[in-house]
């Protein structure tokens, strides 16, 4: 994963490396060291199964594609939801509250899945 900025120094390609947290130039020797907070166990979870869902953009082919987002909770804290569908078939929502508590809200019913396997053997249906 990387992304494409311009160099303040030069305007040169800067490469940013978020898993080094870095940035440098590749013209001149511009370089920075990027803060990044250090992504929760959840975080990490939720990019897992958004990454299961969109290699299979073929089944989950929804055009809005997968959404992940945080939403907040009226009683404090928040849950990461992933949003994700088939083309007039399934309108689906994961909430992932931890590693062994994930439910899903959809068009079809609900689950509540115990492991993030679980989410992937459910997911696998659709194949
Ligand atoms: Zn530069």
């Amino acid at each position: 994963m990387s992304a494409e900025l311009a160099c303040p120094q030069c305007g040169g390609h800067l490469t940013l490396l978020p898993e080094i947290r870095s940035a440098s130039c590749d013209r001149c020797e511009w370089a920075v060291e990027v803060p990044m907070k250090k992504k929760s166990e959840r975080e990490l979870l939720t990019e897992r199964i958004v990454e299961f869902i969109e290699q299979r953009s073929d089944t989950f082919n929804a055009p809005y594609g997968v959404l992940s987002g945080l939403e907040r909770l009226p009683r404090g804290g928040a849950v990461r939801t992933i949003t994700f569908g088939c083309a007039r078939t399934l309108d689906a929502t994961l909430n992932v509250w931890g590693p062994l508590n994930i439910t899903l809200r959809s068009n079809i019913g609900e689950e509540v899945f115990h492991s993030e396997d679980e989410v992937y053997q459910w997911l696998s249906k659709f194949d």
